[in-house]
């Protein structure tokens, strides 16, 4: 079974958008996973079509209704549907490798894509919809956030990068940002290669490649680097 994505969204026309390029746009081709939008507008009910509302209590902005998105969730994704149910939210558990992984593994998403100052918060509520962020920033709409977290997940799926060890020893599949990458030629600006990559002693390469992978997530990213070390020291 393809991985089965739906986005809920008031613009459906930026889908597949990125998304149809490269390999997830080979990977949507060749049915390794399938993108269906739902116009989110589509299920409003008076003659305006409105979807949204002012926020209870007043502010600023306007608050996508409850209703309308409960009904366009209903009818994208019924009772029985085995699918995690996403909101896109700057509120929301960080995406991360890990949970790119988890998704990957499972049989899709459904996505919901919020605009404006947000969603109601019942309908979050009565659709068990998880959480989640792409950063600790405010994007205009979900939209982003949904291709971001698809990219992410499809690159994973089987048969989408080929003969990769399925990007494992990637940035953050081990724990560790990762080490520096060469290519030829052999010599750019005065700038060679480091001797050991064209040694051929696989050995080495690889503890040259984790020594270096440690040295830069230490200098970047200490809160990875003690993670790591913490789970090292475990294990
Ligand atoms: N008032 C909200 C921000 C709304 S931004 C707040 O302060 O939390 C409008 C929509 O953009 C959100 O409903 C969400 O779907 C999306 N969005 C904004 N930032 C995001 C982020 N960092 N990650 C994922 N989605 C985000």
């Amino acid at each position: 079974m393809p991985f089965a994505a739906t986005v809920l969204t008031l613009y459906p026309d930026m889908f597949p958008g990125p998304l149809g390029q490269s390999l997830s746009g080979r990977a949507l081709e060749k049915d390794i996973w399938n993108l269906e939008t739902v116009q989110i507008r589509d299920f409003a009910s008076d003659k305006h079509r409105s979807v949204d509302d002012t926020p209870a209590g007043g502010g600023a902005g306007m608050v996508l209704r409850p209703d309308i998105l409960a009904k366009a969730i209903d009818h994208a994704s019924p009772a029985s549907d085995q699918r995690p149910r996403l909101l896109m939210s700057p509120r929301g558990r960080p995406l991360d490798q890990a949970y790119v992984r988890q998704l990957s593994e499972g049989p899709g998403a459904v996505i919901v894509c919020g605009r404006f100052e947000g969603v109601d918060e019942r309908v979050i509520e009565a659709r068990g919809l998880v959480e989640v962020s792409i950063g600790d920033y405010v994007l205009s709409g979900g939209e982003l956030g949904a291709m971001v977290l698809l990219d992410a997940v499809v690159r994973l799926l089987p048969g989408v990068m080929g003969n990769r060890e399925s990007g494992e020893s990637e940035s953050f599949e081990m724990g560790l940002l990762e080490h520096p990458q060469y290519t030829r030629p052999q010599e750019f600006e005065g700038r060679t290669i480091p001797e050991i990559l064209t040694s051929g002693d696989h050995g080495k390469i690889a503890a040259w490649r984790k020594a270096r992978a440690e040295e830069i997530t230490q200098a970047r990213r200490p809160d990875l680097y003690d993670a790591w070390r913490d789970g090292d020291e475990k294990s």
